[in-house]
């Protein structure tokens, strides 16, 4: 029972020292971690799964993680492993004597297929129970069938699974199949994963013997004092994770020497993706002078395409990847072949920041981010390429060996100036002023919408000026050319929900219901309805691909108000970039509720559609926090704060 207050990994395991792990542990402590919903909760629940683990199998820890995160090797390789529901249908209908239209009828009822098989499968008698399963078993065969490929392959990959869920016992099945299908489904995200890792590690260190009365550091020292090691374990765990976001890599570096370690042997790598450091919006250049007073900084061109990390390994490797770490080397093939002229000569490996923008050939400028998005996503030949882009370079996180992280800006900015060249039309260094006068950054601004960017970044040079890997930062500023007429940011919200259409929409979604992630409680909260800005293809467009997503019924982590009741749900996949006319508090929808007001969310009012963000998943849309920040940051608001300030 991982839930248990005071685990004892060794007693309260369900299994022996050197075995491997049996799945149905994992599956346990999922069960449990499903049945909760404070955060704190699920982290003690999987921190004391791992210690077990950490204690008794440690070679089982990294399938652990990969397992709990529903992965199968580090996210930017994109191993991806979904199964389609029809084939999970055949697959539970064959082994359990039921029917695949029952199977169907069910999965409708209940919404989701794991419960669907984990009580097909109590109903099946079997003549021989197969081996239990064990979490690395599982893992390598979830492995082997994502390696599989080719649609030939569907009867083998089948078969596989059905050897696995016959062996399935209770719980079991229900995890087998949602991590075929795509997602567990018990709101656990990556940060909490860390968390309890780190948790788990500081409580049972490596390399220790473990007699069980000493088999816990949080025996020995005081809550407080244990409290305090877990955030500082935790720290270098996030922060070693940004850098080096692989597991493969930071697991037995773990095991071996302890998460203190980390910083020493798992630092940024060329070819492994970081996750990027993002800016905070301002609503005038008068609010980025009051923000940055006393320091240094610079205005930089914000540039409208797409962001790409360009990444050269020492052995002449070019890699390309998006702000979500996905893979784009082959959509920019016209990139890397030009790499080379941008380079100067001293450059052996590096990792580049920067921005790839559609450029007009025939009249020498950029063109707008639709139309950069036209360009093939994948495979793309370069002989085909209709779309040409220019790359603007904006930092240098590495550079020879060499992270440049910890750098203030105006080194990296030194480096990467002296170390590349600009190509005319190719490879463009961001135009950027280093002014602190209010007029100079308007004109600059202005000038910038004129030349097709969408305003300015605006970035500290010397103090606070490192690069934040992965955080919104308080040192970079976008200063957005609708700052006048909007909230200062668009926002980028997903959607969970579509109302049907009426009228000349019969047949398409009308209206679709947006939420905004909160990252605290790992759940989507509503934030508006929203059917403007949307073009009758566009309509038909969303509806075609939310259909695939349809749920029938809502996450457990969604938070809406039954009056908004949609006529179909969806899963959290798709985020839209949204505008609207400002942010109001509302007793129906549930974004940021708790922050700035206990009982009430915030809504968006008069939202428009602007375009869908590809480049971002949902849990990387515009959380409750930002949300809340946006809304107290709008003039009224602040204006009435001003007075009831006074009035006190
Ligand atoms: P979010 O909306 O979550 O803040 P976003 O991806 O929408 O993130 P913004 O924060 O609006 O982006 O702006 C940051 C993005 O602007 C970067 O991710 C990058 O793609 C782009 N960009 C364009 N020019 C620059 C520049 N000079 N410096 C940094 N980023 C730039």
């Amino acid at each position: 029972d991982p839930s248990k207050e005071k685990y004892h990994p060794i007693d309260d395991a369900t299994w022996k020292q050197n075995e491997k792990v049996p799945y149905m542990a994992l599956a346990c402590t999922l069960t449990a971690i499903e049945g909760v919903s404070a955060r704190l909760k699920m982290i003690s629940i999987l921190a004391n799964y791992f210690r077990s683990v950490i204690v008794l199998s440690p070679e089982d820890l990294l399938p652990s993680v990969y397992m709990c995160l529903n992965q199968l090797g580090p996210a930017y390789a994109g191993i991806e492993l979904g199964v389609a529901e029809s084939y999970l249908m055949k697959a539970i209908a064959q082994c359990t004597g039921r029917s695949v239209p029952q199977i169907k009828s069910d999965a409708e009822k209940f919404g989701d297929l794991g419960i669907v098989a984990e009580q097909s499968r109590s109903n099946q008698r079997m003549m021989f129970q197969p081996a239990p399963l064990t979490v690395r078993g599982v893992f390598e065969k979830r492995k082997d069938i994502a390696l599989m490929t080719g649609h030939a392959t569907m009867t083998k990959k089948i078969d596989k699974i059905q050897s696995m869920f016959v062996a399935c016992r209770h719980t079991e099945a229900r995890f087998l199949i949602r991590s075929f299908a795509g997602k567990l489904r018990i709101g656990l995200a990556e940060q909490s994963v860390l968390q309890a890792l780190a948790s788990a590690c500081t409580n049972t260190p490596p390399n220790q013997e473990y007699p069980p009365e000493k088999i816990s550091v949080a025996q020995k020292i005081s809550p407080e004092a244990f409290k305090e090691l877990v955030e500082e374990e935790a720290q270098v765990l996030k922060t070693t994770y940004c850098e080096c976001p692989n597991y493969d890599m930071i697991i037995p570096v773990i095991l071996k020497h302890g998460i203190k370690a980390l910083p020493e042997h798992c630092k940024l790598t060329p070819g492994i993706p970081l996750k990027p450091m993002l800016a905070q919006p301002t609503k005038g250049a008068s609010e980025v002078l009051t923000r940055f007073e006393g320091l240094k900084f610079t205005c930089e061109y914000k540039y409208d395409g797409e962001r790409a990390q360009i990444h050269l390994q020492e052995d002449g490797k070019i890699s390309i990847y998006s702000r979500n770490q996905e893979n784009n080397t082959s959509k920019y093939p016209d990139i890397i072949s030009r790499l080379k002229a941008a380079l100067g000569p001293e450059v052996k490996s590096c990792v580049l920041d920067t921005e790839s923008v559609a450029w007009d050939r025939e009249n020498k400028k950029i063109m707008p981010f639709q139309v950069l998005s036209t360009r093939k996503k994948k495979d793309a030949n370069e002989a085909d390429i209709k779309v040409q882009v220019c790359v603007f370079m904006f930092d240098l996180l590495y550079l020879n060996g060499k992270p440049l992280i910890r750098e203030p800006f105006i080194e990296r900015r030194r480096l990467l100036r002296e170390n590349f060249k600009e190509v005319e039309e190719q490879f463009l260094f961001a135009k950027s002023l280093d002014t602190n006068v209010l007029e100079e950054m308007q004109e600059f601004l202005e000038e910038s919408v004129k030349g097709n960017c969408e305003g300015l970044m605006v970035k500290t040079l010397e103090e606070e000026a490192t690069y934040e890997i992965a955080k919104r930062s308080r040192n970079w500023l976008k200063l957005k050319k609708d700052y006048l007429d909007g909230c200062g940011d668009t926002l980028d919200v997903v959607v969970i929900g579509g109302y049907l259409g009426r009228g000349k929409r019969t047949g398409v979604y009308g209206g679709f219901l947006l939420a905004c992630y909160d990252a605290d409680n790992e759940e989507y909260q509503s934030i508006c309805k929203i059917g403007t800005g949307f073009s009758d293809e566009m309509l038909v467009q969303h509806s075609e691909f939310l259909k695939n997503h349809k749920i029938h019924e809502p996450k457990s982590y969604y938070r809406y108000d039954s009056s908004l009741e949609p006529d179909h749900w969806f899963d959290a996949v798709q985020v839209w970039e949204i505008k609207c006319a400002d942010l109001s508090l509302s007793p129906i929808h549930r974004a940021a509720i708790g922050i700035v007001d206990p009982e009430k969310g915030i809504s968006l009012r008069f939202p428009r559609f602007l375009r869908i963000r590809d480049d971002k998943s949902a849990e990387d849309a515009t959380n409750a926090q930002q949300v809340a920040d946006l809304y107290k940051n709008q003039d009224q608001i602040k204006n009435q704060e001003g007075q009831s300030k006074k009035v006190s």
